[in-house]
Formats: structure tokens, sequence, C-alpha cells
């Protein structure tokens, strides 16, 4: 039985985001599914119903079209009314930021719901389509380093006229993950002189590959914190200290700082004290992408530019890749694509949950009325059929 889905209209505030574009509805629909798109829910990435219709899709209202769905696709984790729409046994994919959120994931559990974190998927080759990370990491990078140009007030690349010369802008760039990594390359785009640092050596080559100077604490410790996953390791005391030495003494002569740095399942390292900012230039900028989850920066906060005694910007700016929405869209909508495909069986068209598959194993939280991801007080999936298979 091919399948109902049901593209939500995002209802928490600051989120223009949608989890299908007209591409994506067209290929459901090739494949026999039915496909409903809540009123409204592209305007703000700027697809139009129409476009959506025209791709296949029936337009809804979420009264209408929730509770009739086997498979709801949403940017942000259902908020409890929303939830409270959804047919039993329905699965909803999403970000569902799933840290310190019991209380939604046990409602979620409750209401019977297969729900998939989005970014909990693993980073291996086969899932590299389904990697939201990346994919909204990539803009956000790209769109930090716009919006610290536009509220710099100065220009970004060296131009020699006959009115004199305007020095490069200087920009460093703090974390070199994914975002990190593009906003080296946007801020080289545009003429500056980057650095950048990280505290995993494999960063090293990938910050020169991209025309940006390295520059870390590069001790025995570093020289181990990368974690199998690729991810950065929480640093020591002593780590963070030498490294806040090294910093405090770059960024007094940076004109752009765009701070990136993030440590899976903990708060943001804080990487620029209070000192720091005061030893900065005035006009200088700097965009804290971290500021979700706690920020880079001391004194950053979620959706305002803080402006600091000396004139310093602090830009806070929670969801970055919202600010270029129509494109974080739509690879959004290719990465839920790439991985609704994989839970549906390709005989009948009917969902198809494999625990034992590890994209489904990493990624489902609830399931079958329970929290089931053990990482967040869930038991482990099979555990007893591990047991079996490896007796066996
Ligand atoms: P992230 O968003 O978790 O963190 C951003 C960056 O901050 C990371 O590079 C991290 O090392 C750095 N960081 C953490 N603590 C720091 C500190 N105290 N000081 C300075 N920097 C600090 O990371 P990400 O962007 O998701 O990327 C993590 C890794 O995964 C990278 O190696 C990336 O290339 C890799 N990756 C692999 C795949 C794949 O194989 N499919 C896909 C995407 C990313």
């Amino acid at each position: 039985m091919p399948l109902t889905l049901f593209v939500a209209k995002e209802s928490q505030a600051g989120e223009p985001r949608v989890a299908a574009s007209p591409d994506t509805v067209k290929r459901l629909v090739k494949a026999g599914h039915t496909v409903t798109v809540e009123k409204g829910a592209g305007i703000l990435s700027r697809i139009p119903d129409a476009d959506f219709e025209g791709a296949g899709a029936s337009i809804v209202t979420a009264a209408a079209g929730a509770g009739k769905a086997d498979v709801v696709l949403k940017v942000r984790r259902p908020t409890s009314p929303e939830l409270k729409k959804y047919k039993k046994g329905a699965a909803v994919i999403a970000v569902m930021d799933p840290y310190d959120a019991e209380k939604a994931l046990g409602e979620m559990a409750k209401a019977g719901l297969s729900a998939f974190a989005m970014e909990l998927m693993p980073r291996i080759t086969r899932a590299q389509s389904m990697d939201v990370l990346s994919s909204q990491a990539n803009l956000a990078g790209y769109q930090a380093v716009i919006e610290a140009a536009a509220a710099y007030d100065r220009a970004m690349p060296m131009m020699m006229t006959a009115a004199g010369t305007v020095p490069a802008a200087k920009v460093f760039v703090m974390g070199a993950g994914v975002a990190g990594l593009q906003a080296i390359a946007t801020a080289r785009r545009l003429g500056a002189v980057v650095t950048a640092t990280d505290v995993r050596p494999a960063a090293k080559e990938q910050v020169a590959s991209l025309g940006g100077k390295f520059i870390a604490v590069e001790d025995e410790e570093f020289k181990a914190a990368e974690t199998a996953g690729g991810y950065a390791k929480e640093m020591s005391k002593e780590y963070q200290a030498k490294q806040a030495e090294l910093v405090a003494e770059h960024i007094a002569k940076q004109d752009i700082v765009i701070t990136t740095a993030l440590i899976p399942g903990r708060p943001a390292p804080k990487l620029v004290s209070k000192k720091m900012l005061d030893a900065m230039k005035p006009g200088s900028v700097l965009v804290d992408l971290a500021v979700e989850r706690g920020g880079n920066v001391e004194g950053a906060k979620a959706n305002e530019t803080v402006t600091t005694r000396n004139d310093v910007k602090v830009i806070g700016i929670a969801n970055m890749p919202g600010q270029v929405a129509a494109s974080a869209s739509l690879l959004y909508a290719k990465n839920v694509l790439a991985f609704l495909e994989t839970l549906v069986d390709g005989e009948s068209g009917a969902l198809n949950i494999n625990r034992d598959d590890e994209l489904v194993a990493a990624t489902l939280l609830t399931h079958d009325g329970a929290l089931v991801h053990p990482r967040f007080g869930g038991e482990a999936p099979a555990a007893a059929d591990k047991g079996e298979k490896a007796d066996g």
C-alpha cells in the first residue's frame, strides 16, 4: 500500500523552512504515494502552494491532513498540539533536537509515533545524501560570512584605487567543520585574509586547501582529539587555557570572527571571553553560529546583535540556515526524501521500519509506544537478537 504523506507548515516562530520541495513531491507522487501539503507550508521558502499542486500534491489544512498521514515530514520536532493530531503509528521525520527533551520524547512515544531524528544520521557514505547537519551547516557557514560582511562597515577585499588602498579584512574562523570550512571558502571568495582554528588535526589540511592559515595549540591532546565519528572531543581544562591564550593574542588583530565550534550532545565550548572582546578593535564583527547551543562567544544572545562598550558587534542569529530558507529547504527536502526512500518497501510501497538497519537504529527515537533510542534512555534495539547472532 503506497503511503499518504503530510508536509506540515512549521509552527515555531522564526522557522521559514519546509520539509518538501516540488521536486521531492514529484518523486513521491511518481512512486505512487499521496502527498498532502499544509496550506502555506512553503511560502517562507518561496514555494507557493500552486508549485506543490503542480508537482502533484493536494493542499490541505492541518486538521484535514495531519490525521490521515502515514508519514509526516517536518523541519522541527512536532509540538504537543501538533503531534496530538497525528495518527497512531505514523512516522514523523524531522530535526528532533532530542537532547534534554525527555518530556517531548515521552509525548511522541505515548502518541505511538515512530519519530526519526534526521540529525542523528550516521556519517557514512550510504547516508551522505541524508546528512542534514552538513546540508544546513554548509549554508549557515556561507550566510554567517554574508551577515558579517553586511554588518562590517568596511570593504572585505583589498582594493587598490586611485584614491588609495582599502586593506583586506582579516577573518578568523573558529571551528573548521562543515560550517567553518564553507565560511573560510566564502570569506576567501570575498577577498578576506583568513585564519582558522580547530581542535581536530584533520582540519589543518582542509583549512590550508581552502587558502586559510591554520593556527592551533598542536600538542599531544590535539593529536588525539578526533573521535572515530570525526567529531571533536571536549578538551581538558589545561588545553582550553592554552587555546585561550593563543586566541586572545590572535583575535585582537581580527576584523571578523565566525565561531562554529560544537561538540555533539554537549554545550558549545566557550572560546571567546569578554576580555578578548574588549581587546578587539571598534567595528569588529563576530558571528556566533553556536548561539543556539549556548554560544562560543561570552555574552552572545540568540536572535540579537549585542554591541559591546568598545563597539564590537556580536551577531547571534539562531537559525542561520533559515536566513537562506529557499536554498536550505531544497537541500533539506532532498535529505528527507533520500532517507524516506530507505524506509519504504520497493514492491508494496508500504512503510518498512527495519530496526536492524543502521540508519534506522541511529535515528529512531520512539516506536510502538516506547522510547527506543539507547542514547536517550530507551532500550538498546534488538540486544537479544545481537546476542543470538553472536552465539550463532
Ligand atoms: P560540528 O558541527 O560538530 O563542530 C564544528 C567544528 O567545531 C568541528 O570541526 C569541531 O572539531 C570544532 N570544535 C569543537 N570544539 C572546538 C574547540 N574547543 N575549539 C575549536 N574548534 C572546536 O562538526 P561538523 O561540521 O559536523 O563536522 C565534524 C566532522 O565530520 C568533520 O570532520 C567533517 O568533515 C566530518 N563530516 C563527515 C561527513 C561524512 O563523512 N559523510 C559529513 C559531514 C562532516
